[in-house]
């Protein structure tokens, strides 16, 4: 019997902070969340950045108990400010657990806790009429359900985690922070060990795309990679396909086609996966092999 398809579904495809206006109205605004699900079952979530709020719409609202699991990379800003204004944790009946990188401040729940409170915000986690419950991860192997999950810590500014998901026979990494230039004395085409094992032959790829290679020249030390980087490691690690993902606030709608372009050029050429942007609303469905 021939298994259900992995749907992978982003949610907000934008790195650093959300943005609005025209010249974002193709690929979208809100920050980083994606999630997968298997024939409507309880999802996982990629980060819970502002895409989270129309997710929650999308899920139902406050109008029945939700139960999923969210796989939080780390705790900057454009990962985390969608939790209060997720409508699902207005239901006493919701369950989120969330899996985040161990903090040397704390558990991670008390950590993620301080930001959200008065006077950063209204309201706390404990007067959400969900549950909300966070586990401390690190470079670890879990299961969620039928999924098996790996984290691995990965280079950025401070500690961030990447994520693979194998689930149905399908395989989908998710680094959406990721900079090459944040390791000292490396070359610029070097790719840490962890970030291998986790996009190894992975069916889809999901990763930093931030710079073009101009721009990382000069910002190699803010904790992101060029759209170039992004194609190489996805080629190195075999994975079949690669989104370009975590878009800068800085690249409209016509730059990310440009980048598009120029990162499957780049990817033609070196015998590397098929590419594709992220964009707000896109769904791809993913089959295991046979
Ligand atoms: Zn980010
Ligand atoms: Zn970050």
């Amino acid at each position: 019997m021939s298994r259900l398809p992995v749907r992978v579904e982003f949610h907000g495809v934008r790195g650093s902070t959300p943005c609005a206006g025209p010249q974002y109205a193709r690929y979208g605004g809100h920050s980083s969340c994606v999630s997968l699900s298997v024939d409507e079952g309880p999802p996982i979530i990629f980060d819970l950045g502002t895409g989270l709020t129309p997710f929650g719409m999308l899920v139902g609202g406050a109008a029945h108990g939700f139960t999923g699991h969210a796989l939080l990379t780390h705790l900057h800003w454009d990962h985390v400010q969608g939790l209060p204004f997720f409508t699902p944790l207005h239901h006493p009946d919701s369950n989120l657990t969330v899996y985040a990188p161990s903090q040397a401040e704390g558990p991670v729940g008390e950590v993620f806790g301080r930001i959200m409170q008065p006077p950063y915000f209204p309201i706390t986690m404990q007067q959400l009429h969900g549950n909300v419950e966070f586990c401390d991860a690190g470079d670890d192997d879990f299961s969620i359900g039928d999924a098996v999950v790996r984290s691995r810590f990965v280079p950025h500014v401070g500690p961030t985690l990447g994520f693979r998901v194998d689930w149905n026979g399908v395989s989908v990494a998710y680094v959406s922070d990721h900079g090459q230039g944040c390791c000292g004395a490396v070359s610029d085409d070097w790719i840490s060990d962890p970030v291998l094992e986790l996009c190894d032959g992975a069916d889809l790829v999901i990763h930093d795309a931030q710079h073009t290679a101009p721009e990382f020249d000069h910002k190699r030390d803010w904790g992101h990679c060029s759209f170039d980087f992004a194609v190489h490691v996805a080629r190195a690690a075999g994975a079949r396909r690669l989104a370009l993902f975590h878009h800068c606030p800085s690249h409209g709608d016509d730059v990310i086609d440009r980048i598009l372009l120029e990162a499957r050029d780049a990817s033609d050429r070196t015998n590397g996966p098929d590419v594709f942007a992220a964009a707000e609303g896109l769904k791809v469905d993913l089959e295991a092999r046979t």
